[in-house]
């Protein structure tokens, strides 16, 4: 198979290419990446020289570009986006141009060579949930620019689906963690903050609750979808690992041999949502569930960033 990763040089989606390529040894990639501050080529340094991979930085708005190389590949698979919540909610133009516009963009590439495509997307479109769990038919409430805007490409992915019956395909999943994640994010922020001997600031009241994946996990889980899954249908990717963010740091801090004084809470997040939460037995009715223990992949996430420090200090 000859895929098409958008976005590779980001976190999951470096992680999703070292994953296929071991996993499936006479695949080819072709990874298309802009490199934003989020991208980084060193993330996949170590297949770099790989006769079946090849990178190309480019946008995934450049519509001749996205066309060349959609026609030559059997099937697309879009992890480009801007994917911070906070930087949405100061300028939300870059979430709209890249994650509604450029999925857009892949979507009549693909239309046009008549390829199929698995678009990357997750549990924030569903906004927040109380008690219970969303299932894949749940309403969509997008809370933030982030979410929104992701919940906007879903809904054309879908529609593109329904009226011109391109074989795409939604996975939908949970907050990652693991090696290679910018350290903007809570869990490598707070590593990495701890590694320099600062505090590490929780939102508000730190009761907010996230369910965690190992990114290794999500990769599974998304080739598992690529091969097994059905166009016009959502998959939910789930953790299993739903837990309050002050807890979570208490987590790493144990690890990490620190005390609560390292702590220090700030003002929440604007429209913070409180509670994520998705069922995947969609998913697990197929034969996937996630495999890592949120505590063993935490620690060997710290070990990640503490063996690594010029990865993360530049
Ligand atoms: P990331 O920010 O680490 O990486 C995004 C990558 O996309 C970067 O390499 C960046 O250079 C590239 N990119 C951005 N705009 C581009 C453009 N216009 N053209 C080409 N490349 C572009 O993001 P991530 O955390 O790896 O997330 C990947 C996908 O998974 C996103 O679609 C995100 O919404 C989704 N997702 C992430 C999480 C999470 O916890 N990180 C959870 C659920 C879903």
């Amino acid at each position: 198979m000859y895929l098409l990763v958008t976005g590779g040089c980001g976190f999951i989606g470096s992680n999703f290419i070292r994953h296929v390529m071991s996993k499936h040894p006479g695949y080819r990639v072709v990874n298309l990446d802009s490199l934003t501050y989020a991208g980084n080529r060193k993330n996949l340094s170590d297949i770099e020289s790989d006769k079946n991979y090849r990178f190309v930085k480019g946008d995934i708005n450049d519509e001749k570009a996205v066309s060349k190389l959609v026609r030559e590949a059997d099937a697309i698979v879009n992890f480009a986006a801007e994917s911070h919540v906070d930087r949405s909610i100061d300028d939300s133009r870059p979430f709209l141009k890249t994650n509604v516009l450029g999925t857009y963009t892949l979507l009549q590439a693909a239309r046009m060579h008549g390829k199929k495509m698995l678009h990357i997307s997750t549990d924030e479109v569903y906004g927040s949930i109380e008690k219970g769990s969303f299932t894949e038919e749940s309403m969509l409430n997008p809370r933030n620019p982030y979410s929104a805007s992701k919940a906007a490409a879903d809904l054309l992915c879908l529609s593109y689906f329904s009226t011109y019956n391109l074989p795409v395909t939604i996975a939908r999943s949970s907050n990652n963690f693991g090696p290679y994640q910018y350290p903007e994010k809570i869990i490598p922020l707070f590593i990495t903050s701890l590694l320099k001997g600062k505090k590490v600031p929780v939102y508000g009241d730190g009761k907010n609750v996230r369910d965690w994946i190992f990114v290794q996990d999500n990769c599974e889980a998304i080739d598992f979808v690529l091969h097994k899954g059905k166009p016009g249908q959502i998959y939910n990717i789930p953790g299993r690992n739903e837990i309050p963010n002050i807890k979570l740091t208490r987590k790493i801090l144990s690890i990490m041999g620190k005390d609560e004084s390292a702590i220090t809470f700030v003002k929440d997040r604007k429209g913070h949502d409180r509670r994520y939460s998705m069922s995947g037995k969609k998913l697990e009715s197929l034969g996937w569930k996630p495999g890592h223990d949120l505590d063993k992949s935490l620690k060997a996430t710290v070990d990640w960033y503490r063996n690594n420090r010029q990865w993360w200090e530049k």
